[in-house]
């Protein structure tokens, strides 16, 4: 325990992000990471990772799309079957849902299986899972931006599956002073905190992790065929921080 208050330099002062020069946690005495800043733990525990993009919907399209045709098209192929019968067995066995608003303080492995259980019940299906799985792997695969990591890959494919859930609504009528009504809603998403996203991951991860990796080269193979390379793959292309590097010194 000596390491966490001495003050011998075996930390960076500065964030080791590139662009980023705040003093990284450990020379702002906060905490504990010797290598970044406040901001930049706190975006990798959000995001799986201190400096890549989120994964937008509108970039995993054509991959999803790909994906789903692929698990459509081999729905008997034993290791998919298999796979997706896991997925349902994890739809099905997350139990009834609890209201938004009461799981709160509960521990994060609740809210995960919460999270799962609200995606069953808004009809989500295994084949989904799977295909946001494989989806979400071959984008980052593609993309020269992206961070080539697990972490990254798997809170990424957690928020995509939690985007698909559709949160607690109430609708009702409130009354006015003269006497009518008017329609009222109020719309709870539950918040998807990094610790949660990481053990949805985590499951996912364990159940699909065979189809995709098997699966991963024929699925990016086939998007580009049917949809084009992806634009970091594309002659020209530079990366992000080198168009960052230049928007700054123009
Ligand atoms: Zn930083």
């Amino acid at each position: 325990m000596a390491r966490i208050t001495s003050d011998a330099e075996d930390h960076f002062a500065k964030c080791t992000i590139p662009g980023c020069g705040r003093p990284t946690r450990r020379a702002a005495k906060l905490g504990l990471s010797a290598t970044m800043c406040t901001y930049h733990v706190q975006r990798a525990a959000r995001f799986g990772s201190p400096w890549a993009e989120t994964v937008r919907a509108t970039d995993l399209k054509p991959y999803l799309a790909t994906a789903t045709r692929w698990i459509a098209d081999r729905r008997e192929e034993p290791f998919i079957a298999h796979t997706l019968l896991c997925l349902g067995g994890l739809l099905w066995g997350a139990g009834p849902t609890e209201s938004s608003t009461n799981i709160k303080r509960r521990s994060a492995s609740y809210r995960a299986r919460m999270a799962f259980a609200r995606l069953r019940d808004a009809d989500v299906k295994p084949e989904r899972l799977l295909a946001l799985h494989l989806a979400t792997a071959a984008l980052i695969a593609d993309d020269r931006d992206s961070h080539q990591v697990r972490e990254f890959r798997i809170v990424q494919t957690a928020k995509a599956a939690h985007r698909l859930s559709s949160g607690t609504h109430w609708r009702w009528d409130a009354p006015l002073p003269n006497g009518d009504t008017v329609p009222a809603a109020l719309h709870v998403y539950p918040k998807s905190s990094g610790r949660v996203l990481r053990l949805m991951g985590e499951e996912l991860e364990a159940i699909c992790g065979t189809v995709t990796g098997r699966d991963l080269e024929a699925v990016r193979q086939l998007k580009r065929e049917k949809h084009g390379p992806h634009p970091s793959q594309l002659p020209g292309w530079r990366p992000r921080w080198q168009r960052e590097r230049d928007a700054r010194s123009a």
